[in-house]
């Protein structure tokens, strides 16, 4: 086997790497970063991972943290807007999701690769190295992230939705929450308030204090939750979520009260166009180079898939490369990430999905899916694998195929949806929560 350079110890680096060199290639592996830097760095993204990803990663022998707490149901409350809940669904996923602080995956994700024989270099890498690894290197593939090099890339206008931020992003991770006032926080849970903002409280493996909550809050731009924009530290961060929460969402208050933030760094702000970019690039020399994760396809991270499309995508190429041996014409590769792209596209279009206003056909799933476990399981699936949704939550006619073969006729959804209005009347007379999945 030949020899590839790899630019970035991040998500699809660490995997596409260890991939490689499991196949006999020859990697060299370019971070901006030591490992002790990876370490001592800001918080990272939650991205949590799901089965199959965490599966792969645990192939390769990159699983780490056999302690840090797996993440098996997912409950999800849809709030109305003076914060009731209108209903819940709660389900288990298909296999474990697993959310490791990347802080400690990186660093010790090439600490390992190092152990293993990949040739480790620290430095920024520029379009001017590049090039010298072009001319030295069977290929060079770009995984720097989605903060730099990715001028390289050019954006594909059919492939790319938005041109604009849908979402206000804050995260943080917090711990010294008060489980006993929201035992559904032991797995995953997902708070909805339709138009105003997404909310993802994941159990997460902490660098500084291990079992932690990470949080992931998606608000609507100009809308009720959008106050994080002058936010500039944890604490304050944090104060501004519990308002938003007291507010929009009272059932997690309890939960939330005595909190607090895991590290002062531990927090993020910020807002992503989503864009999906031209997977080779070419270089001044005419040499080219291939990108992979998020240098190539960005989302906005309310489906959770950038970390897990970056395992993906190393997985594939990692095999096709492997498979192919080279000559690695950019025509070849074009042609393998099209193909990849088949199927890969289904991450773009749920969470291009998501940011849209939920359909009439959705909302009709999720309400089945409060009722039933057998469906909502299904529609936890997607997260894993993206695929497994299209076309019957998409598409409306799909969606009432997917029902009737589950035995859900429209009857059947009027029931549940008196049953909904019947617990949101309890919840307004008697002000009793409802807060559990409704009953059929
Ligand atoms: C708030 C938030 C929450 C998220 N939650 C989830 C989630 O739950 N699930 C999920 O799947 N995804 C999630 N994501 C997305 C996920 O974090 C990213 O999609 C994923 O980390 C991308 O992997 P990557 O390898 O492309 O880039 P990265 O993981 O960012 O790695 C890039 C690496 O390259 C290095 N680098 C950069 N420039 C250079 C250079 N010039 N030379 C050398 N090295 C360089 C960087 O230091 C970094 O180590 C979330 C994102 C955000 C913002």
């Amino acid at each position: 086997m030949g020899t590839i350079a790899v630019v970035g110890a991040g998500q699809a680096g660490v995997v596409l790497s260890a991939a490689l060199l499991r196949a006999g290639w020859r990697v060299s592996l370019y971070s901006d970063r030591t490992a002790d830097d990876l370490l001592s760095d800001r918080g990272r993204p939650t991205a949590c991972l799901f089965g199959d990803q965490v599966e792969y990663e645990a192939e390769l022998g990159l699983d780490f943290w056999p302690e840090a707490s797996r993440m098996r149901r997912i409950h999800l409350d849809l709030f109305t807007d003076d914060g009731a809940v209108a209903f819940s669904v709660d389900a288990p996923l298909r296999k474990p999701a697993l959310a490791v602080d990347q802080r400690l995956k990186f660093s010790s994700g090439l600490r390992e690769l190092e152990a293993r024989g990949a040739s480790v270099v620290i430095g920024a890498v520029s379009v001017d190295d590049l090039e010298r690894l072009a001319a030295t290197h069977d290929l060079v593939v770009v995984t720097a992230g989605r903060k730099s090099l990715t001028g390289l890339f050019e954006r594909d206008p059919v492939r790319s939705v938005h041109s604009e931020p849908q979402r206000r992003l804050f995260m943080i991770n917090i711990h010294g929450y008060d489980m006993a006032a929201r035992p559904e926080h032991r797995e995953g849970v997902f708070s909805f308030l339709p138009g105003t903002v997404e909310m993802f409280w994941v159990p997460f493996h902490d660098k500084d204090v291990g079992e932690s909550r990470s949080i992931v809050v998606e608000a609507a731009p100009g809308g009720r939750a959008d106050r994080f924009r002058d936010v500039t530290t944890a604490d304050e961060g944090l104060d501004v979520l519990k308002a938003v929460v007291d507010e929009l969402l009272p059932h997690e208050s309890a939960f939330l009260r005595p909190a607090r933030p895991t590290s002062p760094v531990t927090w993020i702000k910020g807002e992503i166009v989503p864009v999906v970019r031209k997977p080779v690039a070419v270089l001044p020399s005419g040499r080219h180079v291939l990108g992979l994760g998020d240098a190539v396809v960005l989302n906005d991270p309310l489906a959770g898939q950038g970390a897990n499309n970056a395992t993906r995508m190393a997985r594939f190429f990692a095999d096709e490369l492997t498979a192919h041996g080279g000559p690695f014409t950019a025509s070849w590769l074009t042609g393998r990430f099209d193909e990849w792209w088949a199927n890969g596209r289904y991450a773009n279009d749920f969470s291009n999905g998501l940011l849209a206003p939920l359909t009439d056909a959705q909302k009709n799933v999720m309400i089945a899916a409060a009722h039933r476990e057998d469906i909502a399981e299904q529609l936890w699936e997607g997260f894993n694998d993206p695929s497994s949704l299209f076309p019957w939550f998409f598409d409306a006619a799909a969606t009432r195929e997917f029902l009737s073969r589950r035995n859900v006729g429209r009857l059947d959804v009027l029931r549940y949806k008196l049953n909904v209005g019947a617990g949101l009347l309890a919840q307004k007379v008697l002000r009793r929560p409802v807060g559990g999945t409704a009953t059929p």
